[in-house]
């Protein structure tokens, strides 16, 4: 079989819930990936920041292959040999007292505002289903109908009402709006992306994220950051919100936690909030399973060893002084931090971001566009300052080309 019939059974059987690049992919390794024609490719998405670590990291692959073989599921009913051992691992790492283990992020992102509503009740003393959380717009949580209550973008929501009630929206990177919606006493969290990943590499103003946490302390309001795809040295810190040096009250991750092998997400919190939910009120059934928990250990092993933070921090300074230089009037703005940038492009003669992307696929580099005219660059973090140039030279060689046509 050659590409074309794979896009074709995809086609034909599966559910046409996805637009992909016409790229069908069969290995990867580090920063590339291979389609199934043996082309090579620099992977720029990788796998919406799922895989920091790169593909296949041999460390990942071991610590999962040792347990696939040892035991993967035993269901919370019991106890298991990993789950404590990885609890301790990753609260002493992030500083935290507690974590509830998910499988995928928007999961953590339910569990978090799960556990905002129950504070709510139980400490903050707010009357029975008056609680609120607020949320910005243009953001990403997710794809469950909660989540997608909380969503501006009909593409995310529309059709799939009724909504959840009980979420307040303001505009991103606008304090004012926060401290106004800070007044109802009834708000219990404020949930925030430190950076809108989805929306377009979004990132708000120097100081946004302090003076939000400071607010929302003032009013004792929980500032949950939802680091799903932020988080894990993609930014340049372990943590986005390591920037404004903010520790939040609830933080979710999920993506390269698992160094992109299997769903494995977390939140964070300490003991007042996170025992609010007591035996019996909130679970999964592959939650803590052996499997992730060894993996998790393992894929956060090598963000330090490795210092992929340190990496992301000064590979981006680079890849974004380059992009700045590509000589294009397409290229309209240059944005980021550490390794999630974007580039904001200006649609000529009508082509756009779509038809960059399919340029850099023929030149060997896949990365997808995020709305219309956006396209995200991020590489796995074990990316060399050599192959960053290599690959700003086949972004700039494509738009180039693209602007010509
Ligand atoms: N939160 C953020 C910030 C995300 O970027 C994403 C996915 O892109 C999610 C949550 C949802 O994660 P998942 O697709 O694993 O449910």
């Amino acid at each position: 079989m050659v590409s074309k019939d794979y896009i074709e059974l995809e086609d034909k059987y599966g559910a046409h819930n996805y637009h992909p690049l016409p790229v069908v992919l069969a290995k990867g390794e580090g920063v590339f990936l291979w389609d199934v024609e043996g082309k090579r490719y620099f992977d720029f998405l990788s796998a919406y920041s799922a895989v920091n670590q790169g593909h296949c990291h041999p460390k990942i692959i071991d610590a999962m292959i040792e347990q696939a073989r040892t035991l993967t599921l035993t269901s919370r009913a019991f106890y298991n040999d990993r789950l404590g051992v990885y609890e301790k691992y990753i609260t002493e790492f992030f500083g935290y007292d507690k974590m509830l283990p998910m499988n995928s992020g928007a999961e953590a992102d339910e569990t978090a505002l799960k556990l905002c509503r129950r504070w709510a009740y139980d400490v903050k003393g707010i009357k029975e289903n008056e609680a609120k959380i607020i949320v910005c717009s243009d953001n990403f949580h997710g794809r469950t109908i909660t989540i997608v209550s909380m969503s501006s973008d009909p593409d995310s929501y529309k059709g799939y009402g009724p909504f959840t009630p009980g979420f307040v929206q303001i505009p991103y990177n606008d304090l004012a709006s926060l401290e106004k919606a800070l007044e109802d006493p009834n708000v219990a969290g404020f949930l925030v992306e430190p950076i809108q990943g989805e929306a377009g590499v979004v990132v708000p103003d120097e100081g946004y994220l302090k003076k939000a946490y400071d607010m929302c302390k003032a009013k004792n309001v929980l500032f949950i950051a939802d680091e799903v795809q932020t988080g894990l040295a993609r930014t340049g810190k372990m943590l986005a919100c390591d920037h404004e040096n903010i520790k939040p009250d609830v933080l979710i991750l999920g993506k390269a936690l698992s160094g992109g092998t299997m769903p494995i997400s977390a939140v964070l919190a300490d003991d007042p909030i996170m025992l609010v939910i007591k035996p019996g009120q909130h679970g999964s059934t592959f939650g803590g399973n052996p499997l992730a928990c060894n993996v998790a250990i393992a894929a956060l092993e090598v963000l330090k060893e490795e210092k992929l933070a340190e990496n992301a921090e000064r590979l981006g300074k680079i890849f974004r002084e380059e992009a700045a230089k590509i000589p294009s009037d397409m290229v309209e703005l240059v944005r980021g931090k550490g390794l999630l940038n974007a580039i904001v492009i200006k649609p000529k003669n009508g082509k756009e971001a779509w038809d960059i992307c399919l340029q850099m696929k023929e030149n060997g580099l896949l990365a997808k566009p995020t709305h219309q005219h956006i396209i995200r660059f991020a590489p796995p973090l074990v990316i060399t300052e050599k192959q960053i140039m290599e690959a700003v030279q086949i972004i700039s060689k494509s738009i180039s080309e693209v602007s010509q046509a």
